[in-house]
């Protein structure tokens, strides 16, 4: 990346209104068929120029053609019975009916390697594309036919693997992986989910990256925020071995999230993907006020790799908002650079 201090999103945008429902997580589509996919390209189109007239660096699509950042890339899989549902926990936070796993797991075909190309067209700038991680798959389903969580998470690996390396070469620059859960199951992503992580991102030459974070600011999440105490040292589990990972971004929420800033020096070394933007609230960041977070985490990661982002994805948000919030962070993380230049 040769701009300094590189802006870019954790991933989703809000969709507009005649796509889907607006500030509603998990929307249906409004439209059907043709229009549909001709609806989800012109969404895509919107995002990425809402992104650059804020002065997002690396664009993504804002998860535009996207109703679940799970479930979309699932429902594409073999193996996987929509119809017979289960209620399962989610991160052990809130209860949601999902599909089982019957058989074994296979990708027939690419997943969103065509969006992926539509991006690629729309800009000169680079891409990132977001993917969910194999432990949050896991979590994301009923699981009636390996009986084993590890089991299932080396096979979707192995299946993200296939989709990622399609995305590199379809031109993306930055394969982002989504592991909220890596917050939850601190032992296990120790024991064998960072190690599934990488298997998902082996073989790749384009830049890859990991999004850790505590879920959307949807009433479950805060709720659960509330239990955490003052500190959130949660990452504290993770970070040693992610630094020793072969993943090259970090990415975290440090916008009001009450994690303790000198935590990324326990990946020191890695790019980080600092959140310099708070999306459980409407109120608008000042560019001054995303300037210093990211002076905060100057401390703690060397500014050749420090990354500014939102802290999570922006779909429950309003447009209006979520397009102030680009605009502050472009804004912010610009500052930054006119200090650094100095
Ligand atoms: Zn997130």
């Amino acid at each position: 990346m040769k701009t300094l201090l590189p802006t870019s999103t954790a991933g989703s945008l809000p969709k507009p209104s005649w796509l889907a429902t607006p500030e509603t997580l998990w929307s249906p589509w409004k439209l059907d068929g043709e229009e549909l996919v001709s609806g989800k390209q012109d969404a895509l189109r919107l995002a990425v120029a809402d992104q650059r007239q804020a002065g997002i660096d690396i664009v993504g699509d804002g998860e535009q053609t996207r109703q679940h950042f799970v479930t979309t890339f699932v429902e594409h899989l073999d193996g996987v019975d929509f119809e017979k549902r289960e209620t399962v926990r989610i991160r052990n936070r809130y209860d949601a009916s999902v599909p089982t796993v019957v058989g074994a797991v296979s990708r027939p075909k690419s997943v969103f390697v065509e969006d992926a190309k539509f991006l690629r067209a729309q800009t000169d700038q680079p891409i990132k594309w977001t993917l969910p991680g194999p432990m949050t798959m896991i979590d994301t389903l009923y699981d009636a036919h390996y009986k084993s969580r590890e089991k299932l998470a080396w096979e979707f690996a192995q299946i993200l693997n296939e989709e990622a390396r399609e995305l590199e070469a379809a031109g993306v620059d930055i394969v982002q992986f989504d592991e909220p859960a890596f917050n939850v199951f601190f032992d296990e992503a120790n024991d064998w989910g960072i190690a599934t992580l990488e298997r998902a991102a082996s073989g790749l030459k384009c830049e890859t990256a990991v999004h850790i974070c505590d879920g959307y600011g949807i009433k479950a999440n805060t709720d659960w925020k509330k239990t955490l105490g003052d500190e959130w040292r949660q990452y504290e589990q993770t970070f040693p071995n992610l630094q020793k990972s072969k993943i090259d971004i970090i990415s975290l929420e440090c916008q009001h999230s009450h994690v303790p800033m000198e935590l990324i020096e326990l990946v020191r070394g890695k790019k980080v993907m600092v959140g310099a933007i708070d999306v459980a609230t409407d109120a608008i960041e000042t560019p001054e006020e995303v300037a210093e977070t990211l002076r905060k985490a100057l401390r703690f990661v060397d500014a050749d790799k420090l990354y500014p982002c939102t802290n999570c994805g922006m779909t429950p948000l309003s447009r209006r908002v979520a397009n102030g919030k680009l605009k502050a962070l472009g804004a912010g993380a610009e500052i930054v650079r006119k200090e650094l230049a100095a």
